[in-house]
């Protein structure tokens, strides 16, 4: 049974174009479907995560990545009896919006778009499910309820909440979304924790050795090492991260129940008036989460070789939008229109090409890239 704090798909705050309930799904399970569907899920196969796509097969990308977040935060949706349709919907489609080649596409396309708005990936999500999915003959993007989108929504700059109408409330009043989107907020990080020490390992940017400066991951090594002292090799890896991934989930499941309770929280008005997220990890595992992620960072993040990438990234990105935006008449016809049916401002075509741009799969750019600048380069 869902607890009374869980989301309630009957209680739903509804969708911007209602639309009649049906038999045998719940809301939550037809914003799941959607998304499921929709063109933008597909392409987050060919989307950078860290590595990029065609530098091997095993690694992340957007796509396996959303699905380990959706099975992460299913799992903790389940322990706290939550609804697991909602965190699904909302894991799955947390990524819809971002650029090509990962963090670097992103700050490249906000560099683009500063005297336009700016571009954040997570309102881009946003974007992608309200208006630019083409599926309905009745209304533009996916339709979701508004507590999908609230989960989508995951950061918003005060400028942009100001602009959003109900779904930019949160953010002025400082209230909190459901536990859904908290939970799927933290299982989306402890899915990147976890599988970037074993692609970084695997590229061999970072080592065991290293690792085990850690204290999150030398507390499951020594474990692993204890029980099987001749084990060598990737099931070493696995062994630890499962253990750090199981670790991780339990620990976040026992401090945000212990919080549910000691806060006397009935239902989702009582989470929404915190002042703090619920969701959260123990003092302890927050400290060594926090360890994990600075040497993430300081040496996978920002590792001369993903730097490489991050150079490249830029150039593709910024010579595109450059060129759109200067030569409009060389984006694809179906872009013209959107500029010429929303009055041409600056702004207006900033915004379609920031939306082309950011749809883009990493090879799709490479080949946009390599069709506008490369000479011997054909027109397909
Ligand atoms: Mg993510």
């Amino acid at each position: 049974m869902k607890a009374s704090y869980a989301a309630h798909s009957e209680q739903s705050r509804g969708r911007q174009y209602p639309e009649s309930a049906i038999q045998y799904r719940t809301e939550f399970q037809r914003d799941r479907d959607r998304i499921i569907h929709s063109s933008a899920f597909r392409r987050l196969e060919y989307k950078t995560q860290v590595f990029v796509n065609h530098e091997g097969d095993l690694y992340r990308t957007r796509l396996t990545h959303s699905v380990e977040v959706a099975q992460i935060a299913r799992s903790i949706a389940r322990n706290l009896r939550l609804d697991e349709d909602l965190t699904e919907a909302i894991a799955l489609a947390h990524d819809l919006g971002h650029t090509p080649f990962g963090h670097a596409g992103q700050d490249a396309l906000n560099g683009c778009m500063k005297d336009f708005g700016g571009f954040e990936h997570n309102l881009q999500s946003l974007r992608v499910v309200d208006l630019l999915e083409e599926k309905y003959a009745e209304f533009p993007g996916l339709n979701l309820t508004f507590e999908a989108r609230e989960g989508i929504l995951k950061h918003c700059s005060l400028p942009n909440a100001r602009q959003l109408g109900e779904m930019g409330e949160r953010f002025i009043e400082k209230t909190q979304p459901s536990l859904e989107a908290q939970v799927t907020n933290l299982a989306d990080e402890i899915a990147y924790n976890n599988h970037d020490i074993d692609d970084g390992l695997r590229s061999g940017l970072i080592s065991i050795e290293q690792l085990c400066e850690l204290r999150l991951f030398a507390e499951s090594y020594d474990e692993v090492m204890a029980k099987y002292p001749e084990l060598t090799g990737r099931r070493v890896v696995h062994e630890v991260l499962r253990r750090m991934i199981n670790r991780m989930i339990v620990d976040l499941t026992v401090t945000t129940q212990q919080g549910i309770d000691a806060a006397k929280i009935q239902n989702v008005d009582d989470v929404r008036q915190q002042a703090k997220p619920l969701v959260g990890y123990s003092i302890d595992l927050e400290e060594s989460k926090r360890e994990l992620k600075r040497f993430l960072l300081k040496n996978l993040y920002q590792h001369y070789q993903v730097n490489r990438m991050t150079i490249k990234a830029n150039k593709v990105v910024n010579d595109l939008f450059e060129a759109f935006f200067n030569t409009p008449n060389v984006l694809p016809h179906e872009y013209q229109a959107k500029i010429n049916d929303q009055g041409e401002s600056d702004t207006t075509k900033a915004r379609v090409i920031a939306d082309y741009i950011a749809g883009m799969t990493d090879r799709y750019a490479m080949k946009e890239y390599n069709r506008l600048f490369e000479i011997q380069s054909g027109y397909l």
